[in-house]
Parts: C-alpha cells; structure tokens; sequence
C-alpha cells in the first residue's frame, strides 16, 4: 500500500473528518541510515532534536546516529527517556544554571558555550558539582561567507561569540580545572540546499580553526559544523544533492589536520522532514471575492511552517469516494486554490493560490514534507481544536518520491 492508499484507508475508517500527521518510519530509517552510513572517516552525525523530538521519532533515529543534539534541559530529558547512555550534546542559546547542573547529572557529552558569561558559569557548576565537562566554544563568524541564506551567523544575531572573544574564552577555559576544551562549533545557516556552497563554508571553518590553532598555540580534537542542510519545499525534486555532497567532503575532511579526532555534524530538517505527512479532510469549498478557498480539518495551529516560512506547502489531493450526504458535492476542477484551516484568523493558510486538477469535499488534502519543525514549532491549543492524530506507519511499503 502506497501513502494514499493509506490515507484512503484511514478515512473509510473513521466516522470523524481525518486529521493526522503520518510518518513513514522505514523511510526515516533507510534515509538516515544512507546519510550516516556515506560520511567519511572521523565524521558523526547527531540528530538535533528540536526538529521533531516525538518519542517514537528519537527512538528509530537513537540505533542510527551518533547521539542527539539538544537544546534544553527538557531535550535532555527526552533524549535520556529513549537511551540512558547515547552520547547527547547540547547546545542553544541562554542556558540557564538549573540546565547547567541537570545536564551535567544527566551525563551530558558536551557543551556548545555561547558566551563568555556561560562558560563562566559552567566553570562554576562544574567546580561545586566535582565534573569535568568538555566543551566546544560556539563562535559567530564575521564572514564573509560562501552562500547567499544565511541565519544565525555573519551577521549580528544572539548566537555563539564574536571571533574577538575568542582568545579570551581559551584563556577562560584552560584556566579552568573542570573544563575540557575539545575544539570550535559552528551552526551558521539554515536550509542550505546547494551542495558546492556547504563545502565552501566547511572549508571556511578549516581555515578559521587552523588560525586559531597557530594564533593561540591551541590543539582542538573535535569541530562541529552544525546543520542547515536543507529541503527544497519549492520543488521537491531537486533535493540537496547528499552524493554530491559526500563526494566532495571526503578530499576535504581528509586534508584536515590528523589530530582533529571528530567532525560533527548535527542535522534536523534534514534527517526527518520527508518522512513526515500531514494529512486533513476538505471541509468547505467556497469562492469569496474572486478566490477559490479550500477550508480543511485542522490549520496551522498543528502545521504552522508555511505561515513561519511565509511559502505554500507542496501537497497533493487524494481523491476519497464516499459522500454521506444527499446533495450535491462542491468541487473546483482545474483552478488555483487557496488551502486554509478551521482558525478564525486570515493568517491560518498553508498554501496560496496553487492550481489542482480536481478538489471536493471530502477529499483528503496531503501536505508533504511535514517530518520537521512542523508540529514540533505550532501553537496546538489556539481554539482548542482537536489534536491531529499522529501515526507511524511501519509498512506502507513505498511511499514513492514524487
Ligand atoms: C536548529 C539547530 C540545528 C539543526 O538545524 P537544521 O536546520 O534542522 O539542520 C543544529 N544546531 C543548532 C545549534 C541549532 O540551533
């Protein structure tokens, strides 16, 4: 059974207009575990949680990656809930000395520092607690940098320290008993989706650590390049290109010094937005001034990314045959419509004027590419709608890629 096969299926089922989020767990493993099984020596993958931090999500991906990448100290607790010993590293801005020492107790692998204040107060923790914690500074480059969409670095944002900072965070660290200093993070794009301009950007971050090796007389073991690997929601054929990508980071990750033990990359969107589907019945149907809209079940108070995004999520119709009632169905044939939910807002649309072929009543609208920062970032209990159901699907055997 195909994904529409499926959702076909689990409508016939219910009496209730469908509302779920799907997630096809053999693609999640088998796309995982290409992208970890392809890196080169010394690389590691770990699984930035935040991305979608769902118990049976960590639980498929903790055999798979290196460890988990984590945020908070609740991050931390989920992960330990799925593995009492996977190698966690946490990361994020504004940890607070509660998170400090529950990370420390829940054995932490590392700390991604921000700021000199933090790794001050980490000193301090560690010191009362009697725990040597190993750590990696967080720097915020100053560029400039390969690539054109950049985020959280090269520009003035609240993450990681200026490159002016960092003598003295070395100094700060080697002065202290309880601090391992293992190397340099860097996380400074979101959605990269070309492959030639990440490896640029990996290269940037060679140069970078190797100047700061020679300038401070300094021996780094580990360098975290971050994530940002993206998805082309625009056209979802034109993927990342990851074999391309490898290809590439192998001559590169080889001609970084031999003492540099680990180089970690840790990726969200990446790893579990194809698996992931939103599925929503049609509602209404109804041409207001001119437009053509298509209320479902459900909105962005379960699937607020394309109202975050500001883009319209691809989807696709599954056509459902039952019709309950004894009138005419409402259907528009050919026409653009605009996708939109049950909130009582003019912002509740997921897609904006996108021509179908066919849309009725009762069909099942299909959104793709919902496995990350989906329901993970939205606002569940605005109206206090019903939650979508979530499922995870062990066998709908292809899902095919469009
Ligand atoms: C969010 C985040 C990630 C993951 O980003 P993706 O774009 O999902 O790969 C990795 N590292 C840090 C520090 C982050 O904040």
């Amino acid at each position: 059974m195909n994904i529409r096969e499926t959702v076909q299926q689990l409508k016939n089922e219910r009496s209730d207009p469908l509302c779920a989020y799907l997630y096809d767990m053999n693609r999640l493993r088998d796309h995982v575990e290409t992208v970890v099984r392809s890196l080169p020596d010394r690389c590691r993958m770990f699984y930035a949680m935040k991305a979608n931090s769902e118990p049976e999500i960590l639980q498929a991906l903790a055999p798979i990656v290196d460890g988990l990448e984590v945020a908070s100290l609740g991050e931390v607790e989920k992960a330990r809930a799925v593995s009492t010993d996977i190698p966690v590293i946490f990361g994020g801005p504004g940890k607070t000395d509660q998170e400090i020492e529950g990370a420390i107790r829940h054995r932490v692998t590392r700390f991604h520092v921000e700021s000199l204040h933090e790794l001050r107060r980490i000193e301090e923790i560690a010191k009362r607690l009697q725990a040597n914690v190993s750590i990696l500074l967080r720097v915020n480059l100053s560029g400039p940098f390969p690539s054109a969409t950049l985020s959280m670095a090269g520009r003035p944002t609240q993450f990681g320290m200026n490159e002016e900072e960092v003598g003295e965070a070395i100094r700060t660290a080697w002065a202290s008993a309880h601090i391992c200093l293992q190397g340099f993070h860097f996380h400074s794009i979101s959605n990269q989706l070309n492959a030639q301009s990440h490896l640029q950007l990996l290269n940037m971050y060679r140069e970078k650590v190797e100047a700061w090796e020679e300038a401070y007389g300094l021996k780094v073991t580990a360098v975290n390049v971050g994530g940002g690997i993206g998805v082309n929601y625009q056209n979802l054929d034109a993927q990342f290109d990851w074999p391309l990508f490898v290809e590439g980071l192998k001559p590169l990750v080889e001609g970084f010094p031999s003492h540099w033990r680990h180089i970690d990359f840790e990726c969200g969107r990446y790893l579990t937005a194809a698996c992931g589907y939103y599925a929503c019945e049609v509602l209404d149907i109804k041409r207001n001034h001119g437009k053509n809209y298509v209320l479902v079940r459900g909105g962005t108070h379960h699937f607020r990314l394309p109202v975050s995004w500001q883009h319209s999520h691809p989807f696709e119709v599954v056509p459902v045959e039952k019709w309950p009632y004894s009138f005419e169905r409402k259907g528009f044939e050919g026409e653009p419509v605009t996708i939109t939910g049950q909130l009582c807002t003019p912002k509740d649309v997921m897609a904006r004027d996108i021509r179908v072929d066919r849309v009725r009543i009762g069909d099942i609208i299909l959104f793709q590419y919902t496995g990350a920062y989906s329901w993970s970032i939205s606002h569940h209990d605005f109206l206090s709608h019903p939650h979508p159901e979530h499922l995870y699907l062990e066998h709908p055997a292809v899902c095919e890629p469009r």
